[in-house]
């Protein structure tokens, strides 16, 4: 079994992520969560909304709706060109990804080829159905957005929207009045987004119905610097630059600085939203060498844009896009205008009319928990159990509270202290089987610290912390067992000074 597929197993088993209404037939790419898994995927949202919103003077959120009009998407292009190539087995009739088989079987990206030469491409290489070895159909287009009509008579055809971005657009001028927001400024959105995606597959990587995080930063065209930038230039991404993918070489490590000067990186906001990126994952635990940015081959990236840059995750099953960095030009509100005949364009205090242009990092939050899931994932002989070393932001629960026995008083000291812990942390309480089922427990869901409630609590007023990661407990008294817990969350304190060390 895959280190991937022991985790949906895990994930099945604990309720974090299962397949949609499951008690009728499977509906292949749509998965609910759970409790732990709507948790986690909270945290990780709130973090993002941290990190890349909050922490920003000029970065304003909207919630805007999933179904949007025909109309948004004539402008966007999603309605001409957001299709992916599909082919049929003429044998079991299964429907294939053609780019995606020519992938796997050649290793040539092939994006943005046309469906005749799609269907050249597999028959010079004999390529065959996966599933059954039959023979393959020529390659058609497919429009991968899920439709649906408006009213009860109809007549109102919409889309559920496959990507957060065109409500900031849409939405662009009203929120630009509103907020007196100057240039450069940008508008986020978090929200689900659906795809109809040929063949949902690698848990939750590819899916039907997900969630993206996204920014769309609008500047200046005639200034195009940003202004903190000078606080990430010094930084080091690792990125696949276009010669080395041709040359089949490695990778670079490459100062923030230096990519933009080798123009490897299109502009300064890009790169700095990039820096931020490579900083976010790896705060979420996802080490270095499992993360790297792609500039993608000119046939990958759209006619109307400055430039693509994907920050990719190492799976089971390879390398996967889980942001897609564009510079979208104007693009978007330049067709949004022609087509809804309202003004998309601001003035400048130089007194310019300017039409914004915009750089877009698209985060996939699916993608993006199946990474941090996969690389935070400790199979662990010594212990005997696997678990994950989820960082404090995202783990569910902060600390379980443990009673030592369920006799002598110790019982209601430890709901006690559970009571207390509740209001200021995610806690649970567990009395169930030994201490050490209980640790393997706690453990296994990523909970930072157990507390465990013995006798010493009743005369002395202690108790004892164990730490997820190292598995060594410290003494502490209960009356500071707050403030320890918010100082081993905040990293303010090392967990062995936090108390008395337990030998
Ligand atoms: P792919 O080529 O893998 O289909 P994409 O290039 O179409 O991806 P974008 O349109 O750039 O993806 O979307 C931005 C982000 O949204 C992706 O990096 C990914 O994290 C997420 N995403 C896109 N499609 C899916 C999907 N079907 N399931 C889960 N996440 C997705």
């Amino acid at each position: 079994m895959s280190k991937m597929e022991e985790i949906q197993k895990i994930c099945l088993n604990r309720g974090i992520i299962f397949p949609t209404a499951e008690i009728y037939s499977n509906i292949s790419g749509f998965y609910d969560y759970g409790p732990l898994g709507t948790s986690i995927k909270r945290k990780l949202i709130e973090y993002w909304r941290e990190f890349f919103v909050k922490s920003e003077d000029n970065i304003y959120e909207i919630d805007g709706c999933i179904v949007l009009p025909e109309k948004v998407f004539e402008a966007s292009g999603h309605l001409k060109s957001f299709v992916d190539p599909i082919a049929q087995c003429k044998k079991c009739k299964s429907i294939i990804r053609a780019d995606d088989l020519i992938f796997e079987k050649t290793g040539k990206f092939v994006e943005g080829k046309s469906p005749k030469e799609l269907t050249e491409i597999i028959q010079q290489n004999k390529i065959k159905c996966p599933t059954c070895g039959g023979e393959l159909s020529d390659v058609k287009m497919f429009n991968l957005m899920l439709k649906t009509e408006i009213s009860p008579v109809g007549g109102k055809t919409a889309y559920l929207r496959p990507e957060t971005a065109q409500n900031i657009f849409t939405s662009f001028p009203r929120i630009f009045r509103a907020t007196r927001a100057k240039l450069p400024f940008g508008i986020a959105q978090i929200g689900h987004s659906f795809r109809n995606e040929i063949s949902p597959r690698h848990f939750i990587v590819r899916v039907r119905e997900f969630n993206q995080t996204e920014i769309e930063m609008f500047y200046d065209p005639e200034h195009q610097e940003c202004p903190k930038f000078d606080k990430v230039k010094k930084n080091k991404i690792i990125i696949v630059t276009r010669e080395a993918q041709k040359k089949e070489s490695e990778p670079i490590k490459i100062t923030i600085e230096d990519a933009v000067k080798k123009k490897i990186i299109p502009n300064q906001w890009m790169a700095y939203l990039m820096a931020k990126e490579f900083e976010f994952y790896k705060s979420l635990g996802i080490p270095e060498e499992a993360l790297r940015f792609r500039h993608m081959l000119p046939e990958e990236t759209p006619h109307y844009s400055g430039g693509n840059i994907d920050l990719e995750i190492k799976f089971d099953f390879g390398w996967k896009e889980t942001i897609g960095n564009a510079y979208r030009t104007d693009h978007d509100l330049k067709n949004h205008m022609k087509l809804s005949g309202k003004d998309m364009t601001v003035l400048t205090d130089d007194g310019r009319k300017v039409m914004p242009h915009v750089v877009e990092p698209s985060f996939g939050v699916e993608r993006t928990l199946m990474g941090v899931f996969l690389h935070c994932f400790v199979e662990d002989k010594q212990r005997g159990w696997n678990w994950f070393k989820f960082p404090a932001k995202i783990a569910p629960y902060t600390a379980a509270v443990f009673p030592l026995v369920n006799k002598d008083k110790i019982p209601e000291k430890a709901e006690e202290v559970y009571e207390t812990l509740k209001k200021c942390f995610d806690v649970f309480y567990d009395d169930g089987g030994s201490i050490g089922r209980r640790y393997a427990r706690a453990d296994e869901i990523g909970t930072l610290f157990s507390v465990t409630i013995d006798y010493d609590s009743l005369d002395k007023k202690t108790c004892t912390i164990r730490d997820r990661d190292t598995t060594k407990q410290i003494i502490v008294k209960i009356d500071e067992l707050v403030s320890v817990l918010n100082k081993l969350v905040n990293g303010e304190i090392e967990f062995e000074k936090a108390g008395k060390l337990k030998q």
